[in-house]
């Protein structure tokens, strides 16, 4: 797998995990590659720390170094935490797709998430990479 390739799947992962509805892991994460918690303290966010491990890990190994993956959390996590909508209501008993409204038994939400709605998670990631190329582009020119 090339770098660019490693990146935009670090990028779909990130954008999954927010559209399943579980924001707090990538503040979480965010907040550790930042330097301001240490694995212990991801209870703060409601994570526990072999979640975040777990997350900074797959990170890395789809970006394939540990610095540039720093980097694509800090880039993309704040515009993801901002734009991509969560599309999983985890507040019933049994978590439920806002999308094709189907009850998620016995299936985790991210899997369901890029099987059933592969086209939407292509739109969402590309919507952040696009995102994260103007605010570059705008950083350069000021
Ligand atoms: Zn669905």
């Amino acid at each position: 797998m090339s770098t660019r390739e490693g990146i935009v799947d670090a990028i779909q992962l990130l954008t999954v995990r927010k559209m399943a509805g579980k924001p707090e892991c990538l503040e979480a994460l965010l907040s550790y590659v930042e330097g301001k918690i240490s694995p212990s303290e991801a209870s703060i966010y409601g994570v526990t720390r072999n979640q975040l491990r777990g997350l900074m890990q797959r990170v890395r190994e789809k970006v394939g170094n540990p610095f540039l993956a720093d980097i694509v959390v800090k880039r993309a996590t704040p515009i993801i935490l901002r734009k991509t909508p969560i599309k999983i209501n985890n507040n019933g008993s049994v978590p439920r797709c806002l999308i094709c409204r189907k009850p998620l038994i016995k299936v985790l939400a991210e899997d369901h998430i890029i099987k059933c709605h592969r086209n939407l998670v292509y739109i969402l990631t590309r919507e952040v990479m696009e995102e994260m190329r103007r605010s570059m582009g705008r950083e350069k020119m000021g």
